[in-house]
């Protein structure tokens, strides 16, 4: 029953206490004329309250701006929530009936100017320093960017970050933003795409003497998933001009990308060594703990409230994305206000089923007997065996109980693969391994690590 409800959270209770709708607007702003801006786009009103992470309501006052907001700019709003958000968003335009009807002509808008004043640097308020955990998989990273923060353009410049999806790095690239856009420095947060939309365009407006100045005289640029430059000459060119003169200022650049310079195909070579001039530094995905902390912290934010067992378990059954532990939070504070529940263990459960279903599906039973084989120093030849020393059973019934938890495997399954009996030997062995979980602290935790690296590993 829990599975069929469909979901609708509002940004703001992610986290993202932003009115995400009226920033998209301000960038629409950039993009057309001062009279399409006054004639359409200023009458229409973000819906904060009731817009969702997928779907964007905006009010307009009569049918005819609706029509044309409609033809002309759904794609163009949805394009800048997904650069913006990072999601895929609908838009939806509604009509505000209490609103006297404004007049309307209809015309083509004529491609001029946009404004010359770049201030708008659509950084997230909520990425910032105090909100970022940090543990050993992003400490490096987090003291980098730290110290960029404090001296911009003098420390490490480039500083460049990378690391898989979802582990933070636009959050602290942001956090440095942050930081320095409220010291009055000009920064432009720009992901490689919008770049590329942007020089785009210009090149098609013939305004690039424009699109030059702007990012050539801010302050600090920070340039999100640059591994999209690949393959694409023209925008090379132009970043590596950017690049030099920004550099050659003193100006700070920091890059993210989702793997090190030297592994980006497809980039020019002078680049790449560029990339490497300040410093590189890689975020990891999340160790148990700090995925705990950052449930808690996230927890709090929202104010969600799980109790500790709960915020253990979520940190060992989900995957190393950060991201994704926002989406569970998200999912059970949405079903329990929906359903009027308190979130209890059981609830967790039921409300997770699917996703850890889908994890279950990608870890397959040699994975599990290499992690365990590598963290009690035995072969995985011998955790299969018959042997019966006490290390290699103590392996053993370890492999076999992660089998039985993070796999589909059937009873029978495992007793083959284990080269024993038959099922009831598994299942005294899952009862034994059961009981000393519940027994012993040091245990459960060995377990829950295990368990968690062998998630970080998929
Ligand atoms: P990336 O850019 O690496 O794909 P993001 O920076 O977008 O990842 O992070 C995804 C989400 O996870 C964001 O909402 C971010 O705030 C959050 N997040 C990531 N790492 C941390 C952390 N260490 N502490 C708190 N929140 C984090
Ligand atoms: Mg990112």
């Amino acid at each position: 029953m829990v599975k069929n409800i469909t979901i609708h959270i509002t940004i703001s209770t992610i986290g993202l206490n932003v009115n995400i709708g009226e920033q998209v607007l301000k960038l629409l702003k950039e993009e057309i004329t001062e009279v399409e801006y006054n004639r359409y786009i200023k009458h229409l009103t973000y819906d904060i309250k009731n817009s969702t992470s997928d779907m964007a309501i905006f009010y307009v006052p009569n049918i005819l701006v609706s029509n044309w907001i409609k033809s002309r700019y759904s794609s163009k709003l949805s394009h800048l929530f997904e650069v913006t958000t990072g999601d895929q968003v609908s838009i939806d335009i509604r009509l505000k009936n209490t609103q006297q009807a404004t007049q309307t002509q209809n015309g083509d808008p004529q491609i001029s100017k946009t404004n010359k004043n770049i201030k708008q640097s659509l950084l997230n308020p909520s990425h910032s320093f105090d909100n970022f955990m940090v543990g050993g998989s992003n400490q490096f990273a987090y003291a980098a960017v730290k110290s960029v923060s404090e001296k911009p353009g003098s420390t490490y410049n480039p500083l460049f970050i990378y690391g898989g999806v979802g582990l933070g790095k636009t959050h602290l690239m942001q956090a440095a933003g942050n930081v320095l856009q409220n010291q009055g420095k000009t920064v432009i947060y720009i992901t490689l795409e919008q770049f590329l939309n942007d020089f785009t365009r210009s090149i098609r407006n013939k305004t690039m003497e424009r699109f030059q100045e702007k990012y050539r005289q801010c302050d600090v640029l920070l340039i999100d998933d640059i591994q999209f430059l690949s393959g694409k000459d023209g925008l090379q060119e132009e970043f590596f001009h950017t690049f030099e003169a920004l550099r050659g200022k003193g100006k700070q650049i920091i890059i993210t990308a989702d793997k090190p310079p030297k592994k980006i195909a497809g980039i020019e070579e002078r680049l790449k060594s560029r990339f490497e001039w300040g410093l590189v530094a890689d975020i990891q995905p999340p160790e148990l703990e700090t995925k705990i902390a950052i449930i808690e912290r996230k927890c709090e934010i929202n104010k969600v409230k799980l109790s500790k067992d709960i915020v253990n378990y979520i940190a060992t059954v989900i995957d190393s994305s950060v991201r994704e532990i926002e989406g569970i939070l998200s999912k059970l504070h949405a079903y329990s206000q929906l359903m009027h529940v308190d979130i209890d263990i059981e609830f967790v459960k039921n409300v997770l089923k699917e996703d850890i279903k889908e994890h279950k599906q990608n870890i397959s039973m040699d994975m599990i007997i290499q992690h365990v084989s590598k963290n009690l120093n035995i072969k995985p030849s011998e955790i299969r065996s018959k042997g019966r020393s006490k290390n290699l059973v103590y392996a053993r019934r370890i492999a076999i109980y992660l089998c039985r938890e993070l796999t589909q495997n059937t009873m029978p399954q495992l007793a083959k693969y284990f080269s024993m009996k038959d099922h009831t030997a598994i299942s005294h062995t899952l009862k034994k391994i059961k009981d000393l979980i519940e027994n012993d602290e040091d245990f459960k935790l060995k377990i829950a690590e295990l368990t968690n690296n062998i998630k970080a590993s998929l």
